[in-house]
């Protein structure tokens, strides 16, 4: 098996317990807040190195599927090189969608933490728990609400300044304060 410290591209991070990597994922939502993205960040973490980080692309990648999750799971299994990744826990900031977590089922990823529930898309525990489904063909546990508050914020403020934008093609359009 490939050594994750020099397969990683993102080297020489560490996440000690679950707050620190869960800091790594919320920097990486950040960074998609930065692009006009719906803020949502994920790492994996082995054995305390992260060897993957993701956050969500559905824009810039025009990619329904440019979940956080995803991307870190595509760039994990290039890591490690292997797409089963029993010893990896993802952490990402908020619960997976059903398509998120049928990848950490098919990537049979040993892990899940998550930041803020979803009760509108959550698959880990709020609308379903497909992490916990014996009738597939994995298992994994789920530790929900680490850090649950602030990467709650960061979504509802998101979503805050997202209402306060006007519309393109609106009257408001153009009106700034000097
Ligand atoms: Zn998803």
């Amino acid at each position: 098996m490939s050594d994750p410290v020099t397969a990683s591209p993102h080297s020489g991070l560490m996440a000690a317990d679950d707050e620190s990597a869960m800091r790594l994922a919320i920097a990486e939502a950040r960074i998609a807040e930065l692009a006009g993205e719906v803020p949502v960040g994920a790492v994996v973490v082995v054995e305390g190195i992260v060897v993957a980080r993701g956050h969500n692309e559905r824009e810039r990648q025009t990619d329904p599927t440019a979940h956080a999750e995803l991307i870190a799971i595509r760039e994990a299994a290039r890591a490690l090189g292997s797409w089963r990744m029993e010893n990896a826990t993802l952490y990402v900031t908020l619960e997976p969608c059903p398509m998120c977590a049928g990848a950490l089922v098919a990537a049979r990823v040993g892990k899940l933490v998550f930041g803020a529930a979803d009760p509108k898309a959550g698959a880990c525990g709020s609308l379903y728990n497909l992490c916990a489904d014996p009738r597939l063909n994995h298992e994994l546990p789920v530790t929900p609400g680490v850090l649950a508050d602030e990467c709650g914020a960061l979504l509802s403020e998101f979503f805050a300044a997202l209402r306060a934008t006007p519309e393109p093609g609106t009257a408001a359009q153009g009106i700034k304060p000097a």
